[in-house]
């Protein structure tokens, strides 16, 4: 006996005439719907918290587009062992949570090698040369504008070791299109004179920008997409599936909402889903943390990168945040903020002065993939369900050019973007 419940409402598949439903309303879900809505579809979006504190609404805030080289950059392996022997070092791992992450570490140190290195970078660069095209449209019909602030960013090297260990990476970078200046260590304290005079080089990222705040992007993005129709759906999803009216998602109170197309965007809860219809991924939680201060007492204009320390310091409206690391630890363990801690302390040292009253703690699970490429494309199984999710570091930077090639696939517009590099199908080869 069928105990689901169809959803009565026009825009459910009932009749046959319902176009998309996204489940998930990060910002890649809310980009998708909001690309959508611009081809005049009928939109359902499900998450049991819409409001809720997921990874779109408390990362760094910075539309990174010059990164366009994977993390697994040749060669990376050699620096894991010191890293996991910190154990408040940029990298962590719970060892009970190994067996689990095995595969996904034996993908990644193969995405090391040189030539799939370049393959990724030339597909990650694909993206990131439309970021702005895709994110200005968006960005401005949700009122976000204001809050877009288009200073760069600055990468810092303490040692000439590192900078020159970078340099190869950084020209690579430069060919595949990114806009870089070296500078010297005086022009990176005339641009940020807060910084301690530690640092011999930068590299100015002239492209970057970052936000007033990642949540308020997507408190602005829901409300629009809700102003321009979107049926917004408590629940759970805990299936989703191809249906006689293109695909369905079956929620966890028995019901079910159907499309001609099912998104699935659940960042990184998305492997459950995509493996109910039958296609493997490997999606790992590589959980960061960062620490915002309300009142840090000192001002920094752009985000700064501390290159060797792998942490990050963005200058939001709400606050300084500081932050990052990479902690595999799965979904469900709770979060361990010695790792936000450590990372204000280290800040402490290279911004002298800096004042952590009233500082809030976060911890968000970046969707990773091994090869750092989204997944973006249709299942190989059922054209009906698209899959839009794996963003990793760079959801924000990704968010609006994911929605708009997501947009293409569902009208059945080719992308002007090869999409093979992100399809689903790269993990069953
Ligand atoms: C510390 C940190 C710093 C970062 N900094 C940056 C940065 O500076 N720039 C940048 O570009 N990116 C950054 N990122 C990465 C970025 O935040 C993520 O890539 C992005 O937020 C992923 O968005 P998403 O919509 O896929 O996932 P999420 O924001 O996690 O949204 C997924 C949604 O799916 C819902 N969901 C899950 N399961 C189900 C289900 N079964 N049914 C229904 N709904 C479900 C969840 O409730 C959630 O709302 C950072 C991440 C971290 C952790």
């Amino acid at each position: 006996m069928n105990q689901t419940k169809m959803a009565q409402t026009p825009s459910d598949g009932a009749n046959g005439t319902a176009d998309v439903v996204i489940v998930g309303a990060g910002i890649i879900g809310l980009a998708c719907a909001w690309s959508a809505l611009q081809d005049g579809a009928r939109i359902t979006v499900i998450d049991p918290d819409f409001e809720g504190d997921r990874t779109s609404h408390g990362n760094a805030g910075v539309i990174a587009m010059s990164d366009s080289t994977p993390i697994s950059v040749p060669g990376v392996w050699r620096k894991v062992p010191k890293w996991l022997m910190d154990p408040l070092g940029p990298l962590s791992l719970d060892w009970k949570h190994l067996p689990r992450a095995l595969p996904w570490f034996m993908a990644f140190q193969k995405a090391s090698g040189r030539q799939r290195f370049t393959e990724i970078s030339h597909a990650l660069a694909a993206l990131h040369r439309r970021t702005y095209r895709d994110l200005l449209p968006m960005l401005g019909d949700a009122g976000a504008l204001p809050i877009l602030h288009r200073r760069g960013a600055l990468l810092l090297y303490e040692t000439k070791a590192a900078f020159e260990a970078d340099a190869e990476e950084c020209r690579f970078k430069q060919s595949l299109g990114a806009k870089l200046t070296v500078m010297s260590a005086r022009q990176v304290r005339d641009m940020e004179p807060a910084l301690a005079p530690v640092f011999q080089h930068g590299v100015f990222q002239e492209e970057c920008a970052h936000v007033g705040d990642p949540r308020e992007i997507v408190t602005l993005l829901r409300a629009r997409v809700r102003a321009l129709g979107a049926r917004f759906v408590p629940g759970h999803v805990r299936a989703v599936m191809p249906s006689e009216y293109g695909a369905s998602a079956a929620l966890e109170d028995g019901t079910r909402v159907s499309g001609r197309h099912v998104v699935v965007a659940t960042g990184a809860w998305s492997a459950g889903l995509a493996a109910g219809v039958g296609d493997a991924v490997l999606l790992e939680s590589e959980r960061g943390y960062n620490t915002t201060l309300p009142d840090a007492g000192i001002h920094l204009s752009r985000e700064v990168v501390f290159a060797e320390r792998k942490f990050v310091a963005t200058p939001l409206d709400i606050g300084l945040r500081i932050g990052g690391a990479a902690e595999f630890a799965g979904l469900r363990a709770p979060p361990n903020y010695r790792r936000s801690d450590a990372l204000l302390a280290l800040a402490k040292t290279f911004l002298p002065g800096l004042r952590d009253a009233g500082a809030a703690k976060w911890m968000g699970h970046r969707p990773s993939t091994p090869d750092s490429l989204p997944v973006i494309g249709c299942s190989p199984k059922a054209a009906s369900i698209v899959y839009a999710f794996g963003h990793g570091h760079l959801g924000l930077t990704q968010s609006a050019t994911t929605g708009a090639l997501v947009a293409d696939l569902i009208a059945g517009r080719t992308p002007d973007v090869p999409m093979a590099p992100y399809s689903i199908a790269r993990f069953a080869r």
